[in-house]
């Protein structure tokens, strides 16, 4: 059966590559009725935080990716952070000693350089694999000399190849890695020890990580085969490197780069629904021609060789215009609910929200709702719903954009509005009224004479529907816009 794994290192703000990753091992596994195992890889003090732990939990759960096993609900292979995990490792440790596929090395960076140069071996080839032929006698002189050592993985000096599942066969030469360090001289291992041993311990079958950690593939895979000859494993997994995530001008997304920490999305306004959809599009297709679809239909069609190894281009015009269309599929009351945070946030409504304001939110959400790409723009197309006439701010560009006549205009459709009865004021009924004062009586062009009623209005030049925007704020509170604005 199928296990794979997310195992991040709780550093910073989380990656939308590192959720890509986190999605797809989700979705393989769901796809093959697997297992999504979730550890947490916090074995650097110096960089780990509890804070970006906390947000590697928000983000999936805000995204409907759950796992398994793993922190926060457990699992047969607990405990699933790295830091509560030491006596394992050192088990493991002292058995791979004792069989001989690791050993002590004592070669500081100085001497494996002096070595190189003597020998006519080139500095970039790094150590020399000397402490493999060291006897008892020299590693009691260098322990009575007070140095520690660090613990080394003896690797064949045979090539290495495997078959990547998104890149096909790779082939490292012989030579191209040498027995590298798995424990300090402090006895803490490494990242190159403790993901493979773990993947080993937990059963993990495929392996589906981003490109930056190709390179440490070879590595992890002669360590498992050390693991399988003590029989902590059996198998090794199969690997599959996704594609990096660029940005601009076709560099690799920074963490620097705001698009690169996935709440910025989330506060701005991308719903689940949209994000997941984006995110998978960052190196997988449901099929050539439709970019948008459900979280079911993803679970349904994919498949991890489908993935496209070539760098994936972060694309936020596209990412919105796929939001766009997953906040258009919501249902209405859906849409409204979501849309309150963002206008809480903006301090256009506070919580508990009353009734009267929900109602207005309800019967207003159809009309924005077409034409939201994020749901923060919620606040500038709805806050003017629940603002009072005297409270609305006239933008400069929507005041700069008056015509001359706009007294004129006003008055005529506050003289229009002024005859409809309370109970009569529908949109079908104002838009006929205003149009036969305004565009029959003044003789206007509709974009010259409803331009100062949507000023008037939202004290914005563009603003949802305007006739229905006037049913919901209503009659009295319509006429002392216009009022206002006239003044
Ligand atoms: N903790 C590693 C990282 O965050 C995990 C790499 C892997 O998936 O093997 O880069």
């Amino acid at each position: 059966d199928v296990r794979v794994r997310f195992c991040p290192s709780p550093t910073g703000t989380p990656h939308v590559g590192l959720i890509r990753t986190a999605l797809f091992n989700w979705a393989y596994a769901r796809h093959t009725g697997g297992k999504l195992v979730f550890r947490i890889e916090d074995t650097d003090a110096a960089r780990d935080s509890e804070e970006s732990y906390e947000q590697l939990i928000d983000a999936l759960t805000w995204l409907r990716i759950d796992w398994d096993e793993g922190v926060n609900v457990g699992g047969p292979h607990a405990p699933y952070r790295q830091s509560q995990r030491g006596d394992i490792y050192l088990e493991i440790i002292e058995k791979l000693k004792a069989s001989g596929h690791l050993y002590e090395s004592f070669s500081t960076a100085e001497e494996i350089d002096a070595r190189n140069e003597a020998n006519g071996r080139a500095k970039q080839l790094g150590y020399d694999n000397f402490d493999r032929g060291l006897t008892d006698a020299d590693r009691e002189r260098y322990r009575s000399e007070g140095r520690l050592p660090a613990l080394r993985l003896r690797v064949p000096d045979s090539e290495l190849s495997f078959d990547d599942l998104v890149r096909g066969p790779i082939t490292f030469p012989a030579g191209s890695f040498v027995d590298f360090v798995v424990v300090r001289p402090n006895g803490a291992p490494l990242y190159t020890f403790v993901n493979p041993v773990d993947d080993a311990l937990m059963g993990i079958t495929h392996v589906l990580r981003g490109e930056d950690l190709l390179s440490s593939t070879p590595r992890q895979i002669a360590l498992y085969d050390a693991l399988v000859d003590i029989g902590v494993t059996t198998f090794i997994p199969r690997f599959g490197h996704m594609p990096y995530v660029m940005g601009e001008g076709n560099k690799k997304l920074s963490k620097r780069d705001p698009e690169s920490n996935l709440f910025h999305h989330r506060d701005r306004g991308f719903i689940p629904e949209g994000l997941v959809n984006y995110l998978a599009l960052l190196g997988w297709s449901l099929t050539h021609d439709r970019d948008v679809f459900s979280i079911d239909e993803l679970v349904a069609a994919f498949d991890i060789v489908d993935v496209n190894p070539n760098p994936a281009r972060f694309d936020l015009k596209k990412a919105e215009s796929i939001n766009g269309d997953h906040i258009r599929l919501l249902a209405v009351d859906d849409f409204a609910a979501r849309v309150v945070p963002y206008l809480v946030d903006a301090g256009i409504l506070s919580l508990p929200v009353p009734d009267a304001q929900l109602a207005t939110l309800r019967e207003a959400a159809p009309l924005v709702q077409e034409r939201m790409a994020l749901l923060g723009e919620a606040p500038a197309m709805l806050g003017f719903l629940f603002q009072q006439a005297h409270a609305i701010d006239y933008q400069p560009d929507a005041l700069a954009s008056l015509p001359e006549n706009t007294g004129v205009i006003l008055a005529a459709a506050v003289g229009a509005l002024e005859l409809i009865e309370e109970t009569n004021f529908t949109h079908d009924r104002i838009k006929d009224d205003l149009a036969a004062a305004l565009i029959g009586g003044l003789g206007l062009k509709p974009r010259i004479a409803y331009g100062p009623l949507r000023v008037a209005l939202s004290g914005r030049k563009i603003s949802p529907p305007l006739f229905e925007s006037m049913q919901i704020l209503g009659k009295p509170e319509t006429v002392a816009r216009l009022v206002r604005l006239a003044e």
